[in-house]
């Protein structure tokens, strides 16, 4: 498995469709195939982290709750009752194969605060040391709407930056990125390499996802752009074969999305992955050049500002035509960002009655999307 082999750190999603039946419960050959793969990425040095979905749709079967829909407590009943039979299947499995195994269910403030994502990162990291294989899931039996990730394919991105993972691979029931959703557009193309998650590129996804899976194609290039941001290689491939991992480099076909070049890191990477901004600060020409070049978000910058958010939550940076440029934690709450919004920083303090910072957004707690790297016709754009 050399194409893998070359990492040092790979993270692994599996898709729910892919690990269970909704007939007969677990897809045990399948995971003892996708196990013998990992053994082998372990055997020749490579650490594997697995993202493992499927709690709820196990649960399900093993319920007896057939395809109705859901409520929110019974899902979560689901999930506990499914947890628990994938974890000890994985364990079972990864066992046989010589390997020890660990659980580690997150919710999604546990890689949003800083100080539970560190913590999180340790556990992890000494998991790793102790070489047993992280099975992760999110902690879906207390995770409701407001606090969950909802989708594995992004907690999978964040653990593979949080753990400065060299690769995520998204095991999905589709090989990979077409320049349109195949199952509608007959003509859509098959991309085998993706230098950067473009608008144009976003546009391709459709929104369909399959019917096990919360994600469509839309997560999954959200999780791409959280992944090479920060410097972490991305594939999607079908997990629908047995040794999916195997079948990487016996040459089925996958789409490779490219690190960034300027891969943030540690601190900025944990504001970079921010999975939901409190607020959204849109501003002018000006700031776009002024973030472009490294430099802190001045207010004088600021057009518009939206949302309910204190001082230190994430903010995203529109620029004027609407699109995310940056995220950054924010210096003020939300009251006085309005109050201030282009303001020059010596009108500031006459407003708000006392001295402040000058910046709305620091530099240092500033992370500008994608490569750091504007396109020619975005600078155009900007600069017209
Ligand atoms: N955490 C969910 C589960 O294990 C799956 C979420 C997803 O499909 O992305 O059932």
């Amino acid at each position: 498995m050399n194409a893998l082999r070359k990492y040092k750190r790979i993270t692994v999603k599996i898709g729910s469709a892919l690990l269970v039946d909704r007939a007969t419960g677990l897809k045990r050959e399948w995971l003892a195939s996708l196990v013998d793969d990992v053994a082998a990425l372990n055997a020749a040095g490579t650490e594997v982290l697995v993202v493992s979905s499927g709690a709820i749709a196990l649960g399900r079967t093993i319920l007896g709750l057939g395809r109705r829909a859901l409520k929110l407590e019974e899902s979560q009943a689901a999930a506990a009752v499914g947890q628990i039979a994938l974890a000890s299947a994985w364990s079972e499995e990864l066992n046989r194969a010589g390997l020890k195994s660990g659980q580690i269910l997150l919710t999604l403030g546990d890689t949003e605060e800083r100080r539970r994502y560190l913590n999180a990162r340790a556990t992890i990291g000494t998991l790793l040391k102790m070489r047993a294989v992280p099975i992760i899931n999110e902690n879906d039996t207390v995770a409701t709407t407001e606090i969950r990730y909802g989708d594995n394919d992004r907690l999978a991105a964040r653990v593979a930056t949080m753990m400065g993972g060299d690769l995520l691979v998204l095991l999905s029931d589709i090989d990979g990125l077409y320049t349109a959703p195949p199952q509608i557009d007959p003509d859509a193309k098959f991309l085998p390499m993706v230098e950067r998650i473009t608008p144009e590129i976003e546009a391709m996804a459709g929104a369909a996802a399959s019917e096990l899976s919360r994600g469509g194609m839309r997560t999954k290039l959200d999780a791409g752009k959280i992944a090479t941001t920060a410097g972490t290689a991305m594939i999607i491939t079908s997990g629908a074969r047995q040794n999916p991992l195997s079948a990487i480099e016996r040459g089925e076909r996958f789409t490779l999305f490219k690190p960034s070049r300027a891969p943030v890191k540690g601190y900025k990477t944990w504001i970079a992955g921010q999975l939901e901004p409190a607020g959204r600060l849109t501003v002018d020409a000006g700031a776009v050049r002024a973030l472009m070049s490294g430099k802190s978000l001045l207010p004088a910058g600021v057009k518009l500002v939206s949302g309910h958010f204190s001082r230190g939550d994430t903010v995203a940076v529109l620029s004027p035509e609407g699109r995310e440029i940056a995220r950054g934690l924010v210096a003020y709450d939300a009251a006085d960002a309005i109050r201030i919004a282009g303001l020059k920083t010596d009108e500031i303090e006459t407003v708000l009655g006392h001295q402040a910072r000058s910046a709305m957004v620091h530099r240092d707690d500033l992370v500008v999307s994608g490569t750091h790297e504007v396109s020619e016709d975005e600078a155009a754009r900007v600069k017209g």
